[in-house]
């Protein structure tokens, strides 16, 4: 994996400086065609262009960013507000307190910090939309934009009809212009979040020609004076669309200091515009700085560009998740496993997505919410704090705790509305002495002999059922040699089966409340008929993994989600007979590259993975490892993956070019199963969500 081109961030630069431009008149001095065709026309796509930038990087998280988005943009607008109060005291702009809150609201404590209230009430806008779906979501927009677009540059035209200036006046009265964080913002915010990578060309040819378009409407907007203010035009969403395509399939790779830069930037230029004025007074160089209008504009440029390249340089940053070792969570895999399971569950079945152990260490949240967006409605986790981490990041469904709560944590329960699984029969007891209306699943021993209430004991499930309190919800079992191929297997498998079914039905008929049914785990929903059950509790599966590399079925279409990903710390060169590593378990069989990778078994890879055979992907190759894995690096052989360089990125599990490593492969390197592998994967990891 080489080089990134982060063309996105790049072009935020780019941005800032046309908002500049709107605020300077770069041209007016020479030409006022050429101005307005600069500052009314081509500037316009700054600000869009910036939405739908925050719209793909919003949707990208599924919206999971959303809150703390909400959270650091409104901190960003506080503090620029206060940072222009001084020059709102000075030039009393905002006097009444419904100026005031109308300020905060919507048009911004100063000209330019209308952004953050647009941005802030747009996103907001824009996730509830687009929970009813693109169409419904992009419809929506698309008229709220039109509505805006009656206030701005087509006033002259709608307001001369019946009621169009009464309506306006209205809206006036909230807002001063309809470029706000309703009828503009949206709209850009949602053409981000559904964009898609395109064909360059075919962007290039679009940009241009609506681009073309967009001036001849404006030019001709301005020669009718229809234009109340010059922010919206109709073709304005097509082209800003088409040149944000363009930059997204160039686009791979972040630059957060052009981020940083780009944010500086556009908050502190109104600022250096009058301290530019000022210094230009008191130096009596007011003829080139300020009523040269091109001196002008390069004057605050430069002065706004130092400014913020020094706070760039200055401001404290976290650490990027991608800098070291990360997992590479693929959301589109993960929806399209969790189609697939719901039709292998069939129609009468429900998936119930198990997401214990952080998702099998692919991160509970994030796989939450993009599963409650393919409909699936229950969750399963193994511990009371795993529940209430799902619902502390609102989560809603039923969440059934698969493993041990103390009873006494039946409040707890109660409050977070999670259902427990009923350990056995004194639990039952335990947990109804607590006097809480407990939603529980009754689980059911049909063999394993791990939890729940032995099959045979009818008397103690009509026991259980007559305690006071409990909710009775569903009830359960689990299969324990769903994966085994042999017939001993597979038979008891069948028995398992036949005995919960029958469990179940002979509780119904004595009139026990046994609710929602389920029995089979992935290896279950993969090679067993269809059951007639409530749900099927898929986990592993949803993940597009096997317990190990025998049982791997690439035929039946599930994708790996997860990748996982590590950076070259060093390269060396070492002589034939030079040994390496701890103990010196490495010795050179010839000139040998070795490199250093940033990851080790505190990252939760097995330490023996190294010493049995343990390969990582450089280059599209794969290349060993070699001595004894580390704390918190390992080492690999890279002679034969050509020249190498520290800051490159190796594949442990995933794909690079042509070559995969799966995580069955690695697993079976050490003896384990994927599950236990998942689950390990260390907290230090970063994680990067692929939309
Ligand atoms: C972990 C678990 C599952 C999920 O198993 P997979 O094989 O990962 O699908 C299902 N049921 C119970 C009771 C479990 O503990």
């Amino acid at each position: 994996m080489r080089a990134k081109s982060p063309a996105l961030d790049r072009f935020r630069i780019a941005a800032a400086v046309l908002v500049a431009a709107i605020h300077t008149s770069p041209l007016t001095t020479y030409t006022a065609d050429g101005d307005f065709f600069l500052t009314r026309v081509l500037a316009r796509l700054a600000v869009p262009f910036f939405f739908l930038v925050t719209g793909y990087f919003l949707s990208r998280s599924e919206w999971n960013s959303l809150p703390r988005f909400l959270k650091k943009t409104g901190l960003l607008y506080l503090a620029a507000m206060l940072f222009y109060l001084p020059l709102n005291l000075y030039s009393r702009n905002l006097s009444g307190w419904q100026n005031i809150v109308r300020g905060i609201l919507f048009d911004g404590t100063f000209y330019h910090l209308w952004y953050f209230p647009a941005v802030l009430l747009g996103s907001l806008l824009a996730f509830l939309l687009s929970r009813k779906g693109p169409r419904f979501a992009l419809t929506a927009a698309g008229l709220l934009y039109l509505i805006g677009l009656g206030g701005d540059s087509y006033y002259g035209l709608v307001s001369s009809l019946p009621f169009g200036k009464a309506f306006y006046d209205i809206l006036f009265s909230l807002s001063a212009y309809t470029r706000n964080g309703i009828f503009f913002a949206p709209l850009f915010l949602l053409l981000g979040a559904y964009a898609k990578r395109r064909n360059p060309r075919l962007c290039l040819v679009g940009f241009l020609l609506s681009f073309a378009a967009m001036s001849v409407e404006a030019f001709l907007l301005r020669a009718a004076e229809a234009q109340r203010h010059d922010s919206m035009y109709l073709l304005l969403p097509f082209c800003s669309l088409f040149l944000f395509s363009l930059l997204l399939s160039r686009n791979s790779g972040q630059n957060r200091d052009a981020r940083r830069f780009s944010a500086v930037f556009y908050v502190i230029h109104p600022w250096c515009i009058v301290l530019v004025r000022g210094g230009a007074e008191m130096l009596g160089l007011e003829a080139v700085l300020v009523s040269n209008s091109l001196g002008h504009f390069l004057a605050v440029l430069l002065f706004s560009a130092a400014v913020s390249l020094s706070a760039v340089f200055f401001l404290p940053r976290r650490p990027s998740e991608t800098g070291r070792a990360w997992c590479e969570i693929d959301l589109r895999a993960l929806r399209s496993n969790t189609f697939l399971l719901q039709r292998k569950a069939g129609v009468h079945s429900a998936l119930m997505a198990v997401i214990k152990a952080d998702a099998y260490g692919h991160g509970a949240i994030p796989c939450a919410r993009a599963l409650r967006r393919c409909g699936v409605r229950a969750f399963a986790v193994a511990t009371l704090e795993e529940g209430i981490t799902l619902r502390r990041a609102a989560v809603r469904g039923t969440i059934l705790i698969l493993g041990y709560t103390p009873p006494s944590e039946a409040d707890l329960l109660v409050r977070w509305r999670l259902t427990q699984a009923v350990m056995d029969e004194p639990y039952a007891r335990q947990l109804a002495a607590q006097g809480r209306r407990v939603a529980v699943h009754v689980a059911v021993d049909t063999g394993m002999h791990r939890i729940g209430i032995p099959v045979e004991e009818v008397a103690a499930f009509r026991r259980v059922y007559r305690l006071p309190h409990l909710r009775f919800t569903g009830i359960f079992s689990h299969l324990c040699t769903a994966n085994g191929r042999s017939p001993q297997e597979e038979s008891f498998a069948q028995m398992q089966t036949n005995a919960f079914l029958q469990l179940v039905s002979v509780l119904r008929s004595c009139g026990c409340p046994v609710g929602d049914t389920h029995l089979l785990a992935s290896a279950g929903i993969l090679r067993f008929p269809q059951q007639p059950c409530s749900y099927v509790r898929a986990g592993l599966a949803l993940f597009g993994a096997w317990e190990t590399q025998e049982e791997r079925d690439e035929s039946c279409g599930l994708r790996p989600v997860l990748s996982l990903r590590a950076r070259i710390v060093s390269v060396r060169r070492l002589e034939t007979g030079e040994r390496a590593g701890y103990g010196l378990a490495f010795e050179a069989k010839r000139p040998t590259v070795l490199a250093t990778v940033s990851i080790g078994y505190a990252d939760g890879l097995p330490r023996s993975l190294a010493a049995q055979g343990g390969e990582v992907l450089l280059h599209g190759k794969r290349v060993p490892m070699v001595g004894r894995l580390c704390m918190d690096q390992l080492l690999i052989d890279a002679t034969d993956a050509g020249e190498t360089y520290s800051g490159e990125i190796v594949t442990l599990i995933g794909r690079d070019g042509e070559e995969r490593i799966s995580a069955e492969e690695l697993a079976g390197h050490c003896g384990t199963i994927t599950n236990e592998l998942f689950s390990r994967l260390g907290e230090r990891l970063g994680r990067c969500i692929l939309p």
